[in-house]
């Protein structure tokens, strides 16, 4: 193998001279050189030196089901010997798509019954984008194309999921942006109540009514549709109160808009639920998935719509003009129902809403909730966030000069823990798979490592 054949230190300087990372700061990675990881297994990597690492965010919010499992090792093997590639554009189909599409509408919530099929969470939400400004059109309302998103939204890193997200970081490299976005504030109500005496409930209530005033100041006659993600996951993991998504799901009603749920984190399990919907009381017209969909084996995502997008779509006779050469692809739909299957059989989103998860939730408060570095911890599910502050009473963060998330994401990394830093926030995203001793030793190193920050 490539790795047998190098040294370590020669395939950290092959890696620097021709690999260009993504959202990474070249410059910065090759002073020091990339990490590489050689192997995994569980909620475990290993890396070229032979150190042993606990994965605590899944990959990227991702291999849900863990490092290693056959089932879905053996189907990725099974696919390839049978049918490695067939496309779905040209009136076929093939065996693991349709069952794949099944199992989707099955597991969704409501009428959410028609699935269609791309690689990632950006070409899914890209689909979206395409796909409700169509629909409006069929309906005959063409000036219905806007799409109000929120201020810190990831949305994925194509040029339309860029334009849709809030990351201004990404806002300021490569424009020009889709038009016919517009963005409202975001629910966090740790970082951005306007006054603490106001209750979490009260502020989720006012942030959805950013919503209304939004529709009312451009006019629900030209907007199509509402996006969010029901926990913002790379916005740090900003778990909204309760009062918001029942409050969203009202006022888009009320306008006639579409309700989107990007589902790509908060999907198969994550917060406790098949789908993060599920958890915050709201049930969305359309959907996007990816990452836990195949547990990350294999690159799939879907966008799945209710009976009211289809039947549009169904009685209109044209072609949809969207696609991907990849859209369904077979060894990657294998691999997804696979998952599925698997999830169904160790019956996995039960076991994370009524053990791990209050596990997890209560671990790692009493683990941080009292270290000088901790403003505050959120979380649902499987998910995390942590506000890094300088001070705690007052909620003053680090200064600028001084990126406090990520001298504690790298003392993660050098004592065996994966933690990511969103800006001052750590996050969290451990395999679902993980048991009770495995948090109590993420729990444990967290604390050493944030002690190793101070
Ligand atoms: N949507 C959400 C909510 C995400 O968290 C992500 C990725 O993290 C994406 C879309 C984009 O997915 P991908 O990186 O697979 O393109």
């Amino acid at each position: 193998t490539v790795a047998s054949l190098h040294t370590d230190d020669s395939l950290k300087a092959i890696d620097a001279s021709h690999h260009l990372h993504p959202f990474t700061n070249t410059h910065a990675l090759n002073a020091k050189g990339a990490r590489v990881i050689t192997r995994a297994q569980g909620v475990y990597l290993w890396d070229s030196e032979g150190h042993k690492i606990l994965d605590g965010m899944a990959g990227l919010w991702c291999v849900n089901m863990g490092y290693g499992r056959k089932e879905l090792i053996n189907a990725a093997h099974q696919q390839l010997e049978v049918l490695p590639f067939y496309n779905t554009f040209f009136q076929t189909s093939h065996e693991p798509v349709i069952k794949l599409a099944q199992a989707i509408a099955e597991i969704t919530p409501a009428d959410l019954n028609h699935v269609f099929f791309a690689n990632s969470g950006s070409e899914a939400v890209d689909t979206l984008i395409r796909l409700v400004r169509h629909y409006w059109s069929l309906e005959g309302k063409p000036s219905k194309n806007i799409i109000i998103a929120r201020e810190n939204a990831y949305h994925g890193s194509t040029i339309a999921g860029s334009s849709l997200g809030g990351m201004s970081g990404m806002h300021k490299q490569g424009g020009p942006w889709v038009p016919n976005i517009e963005r409202i504030r975001q629910p966090y109500y740790y970082g951005e109540a306007d006054n603490q005496e106001q209750s979490p409930e009260a502020f989720g209530l006012a942030c959805a009514r950013a919503l209304e005033d939004k529709i009312l100041e451009v006019g629900a006659e030209n907007v199509a549709a509402f996006i969010g993600e029901p926990v913002q996951g790379a916005g740090g993991v900003i778990v909204p109160p309760n009062t918001y998504w029942p409050e969203i799901q009202r006022i888009c009603k009320k306008y006639d808009i579409l309700l989107a749920s990007d589902e790509v984190i908060c999907g198969f399990g994550r917060t406790g639920y098949w789908f993060g919907c599920e958890n915050f009381g709201f049930t969305p017209d359309i959907m996007t998935m990816a990452k836990g969909l195949s547990s990350g084996y294999m690159p799939i995502s879907a966008v799945a719509i209710n009976d009211r997008i289809t039947s549009t779509l169904l009685a209109h006779d044209d072609d949809f003009n969207h696609g991907f050469t990849y859209s369904g692809h077979p060894v990657a739909a294998a691999v997804a129902l696979a998952n599925i299957r698997l999830m169904q059989q160790e019956n996995i989103v039960n076991h994370v809403h009524s053990d791990t998860a209050p596990y997890f939730q209560q671990r790692i408060r009493e683990a941080l909730k009292d270290h000088p570095l901790v403003g505050h911890i959120e979380g649902v599910g499987l998910l995390a966030g942590i506000a890094l502050v300088q001070d705690k009473s007052t909620r003053t963060l680090y200064p600028d000069n001084i990126d406090i998330g990520l001298v504690c994401r790298d003392h993660c990394f050098e004592n065996g823990l994966i933690m990511r830093a969103v800006g001052s926030r750590m996050v969290l995203s451990p395999p679902l798979v993980i048991t009770h001793d495995q948090i109590d030793e993420l729990c444990e190193k967290a604390r050493l490592c944030f002690d190793l920050t101070l």
